[in-house]
Order: structure tokens, then sequence, then C-alpha cells
């Protein structure tokens, strides 16, 4: 019997409505049911010490990360003095406990009411999730986050002041502050969401074609001007002997509408974040190359 009708559930009314009484599909329900419990999951986590330890561990590593950007010398450090030193000298330069402590720290807000935009990305989870699981609310802040079409139209909103914050491509707030493709505003980086994750996607007709000395012609496509992605995609073009500027053409595309325009043939392949990068697994149109 399928899903839809269920004629001899006791609790389910015989009408066109969901049994919960909202007019929706079961699997519409059982969606939004699948979200409720992982949200109340997530946030229970959030709450638990094993996630405050667990946070405060990912602080103190990506401290020392900044210190040893390079893992031999850290390796080669900690084998000449030993942890606990290591641990005592890292500790007399960086107070990490203190430091830990004043992020708990609570101030008088400037703004409660935010406005926040982002791109569909999986990149952006943190910002979007950080509303159904209440820690804007957490932290006394009323916060709409607003899917937004393209870089450009998070670029402006960002500059006329309709948006208070966004996630941005790590380029950008750098050329808006100096002013390259728009006026120069100053923007200020609160935190980096994450690094790397990019991968080159090419349309199935090139599956035999993997070496970028024979892209000449290729059609590419990347989020933004000012990405990661356009200055990956022209470096590893220029390596293998590529001209990015003459050899091929580099257009910018929504990551949302990168799988539609390879689909229909308008370009050849894009340097653009997941899960625009995911499609070879679900569509079977296309395969990664790095
Ligand atoms: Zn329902």
């Amino acid at each position: 019997m399928s899903e839809f009708f269920s004629p001899y559930d006791a609790d389910r009314p015989l009408m066109l409505k969901c049994s919960c009484g909202r007019e929706h599909s079961v699997v519409d329900h059982q969606a939004e049911v699948a979200a409720d419990t992982a949200a109340i999951e997530l946030r229970r986590r959030s709450l638990s010490s094993t996630f405050e330890a667990y946070s405060n561990e990912f602080i103190e590593a990506t401290l020392v990360k900044a210190i040893f950007p390079q893992d031999a010398v850290r390796r080669s450090f900690l084998k000449a003095v030993g942890k606990s030193t290591a641990m005592a000298a890292i500790a007399s330069v960086l107070p990490v406990a203190n430091m830990q402590a004043m992020a708990q720290e609570k101030g008088t807000l400037e703004k409660t009411n935010l406005k926040i935009g982002f791109i569909p990305i999986t990149c952006a989870t943190p910002l979007i999730m950080a509303h159904p699981l209440g820690f804007y609310q957490k932290q006394g802040l009323t916060v709409e986050v607003t899917k937004t079409a393209g870089w450009a139209l998070i670029r402006d909103k960002m500059i006329n002041k309709e948006y208070d914050a966004t996630h941005f491509l790590s380029p950008m707030p750098i050329a808006i502050s100096m002013g390259l493709g728009s006026n120069a505003t100053p923007i200020n980086v609160a935190t980096i969401q994450n690094v790397n994750g990019q991968a080159i996607t090419l349309a199935l007709k090139h599956k035999d074609n993997r070496d970028p000395k024979n892209w000449k012609g290729f059609k590419f496509a990347v989020p933004f001007d000012y990405s990661m992605h356009n200055f990956l995609l022209r470096y590893y073009l220029a390596e293998a002997g590529i001209n990015p500027d003459t050899d091929v053409q580099i257009r910018v595309v929504p990551p949302a509408e990168m799988v539609a325009n390879l689909k229909a043939g308008n370009i050849d392949g894009f340097l653009g974040p997941i899960p625009s990068t995911s499609v070879r697994s679900t569509k079977k149109l296309a395969l990664f190359t790095c």
C-alpha cells in the first residue's frame, strides 16, 4: 500500500490532509519531522559538556596551527622540548584559557535585529543553521537569514547596508575594502568559516580529456571575479601553459546555476563550491579532475 493513503490507520482522517491536520503530503510531513528531530538532537549536543570541551580544543588547535603553520616545524619543536614544556611555552605567549573565558563574556549588544545574507552552498551551513538551532536567539539576537541569488548581489546589499552581515568569498572583503569592482567600502571579517573544499568539475564529454594542457577554447564558470575559485582556476591553467585571459573563457555564474549551465552545454566546466561539485554522484553529468 502506498504511503499517500492509509485507510486502515485509526489515527488518520480519510481526507486529503496530513494526519497532523496540515495541508501537506506524507513525504513533506516526514521530512519536517526528520528536520525537527535533527534540530532537537543538535541543540542537545550543543549544550553538552563534550561539545564545550570539543570547541575549546578546536580553538586551541587553531591557535597552535597559527603559530606553527608547518606541521614539520611543530613536530620537531614538540620532539625537542617535550609536550608539557611546549604547552607552557605556548600558554606564556597565548593565554588560551583567558581567551576562552573572554569569549564567554557578554557585553551590551549594539544591535539586536540583524539581517544576514547567504548563498545556498554548503559552507554557509553554520550561518543558516544557527537560526533553526536557536543559537542567534540564545545570544539575544533576532536574525533574518536571507537566501541571495549571487555574490554581486551580496556585495551590493552589504555596501547599501541592506544586510548587517553575510558570508563572503575570502577575497571579497579585501576587494570591497580596496574598491576593486565597487566603491571602496571598509569591511571587517569576523571569522573564517572554512577553507578549501573546491574542485574543478568538467562535463562528461571531456572525461578522457583531463589534462589542462588540452583545455584551450574551454568555457569555464566561477562564482565571482574576486573568488579563490577564479584565482585557483587561473593558476592551474597557467601552470599547464594555458593563458587564462586569452586561451579560455571564464565567466561568472552563481553556484546554484552552475550545474544547469553544464547540463545545457553553455560551459565545459566550472571551479565551484560544494554542493555544485557533488553533481557527479547525483546526476552522472560530470567528473572531478582536481
Ligand atoms: Zn503533517
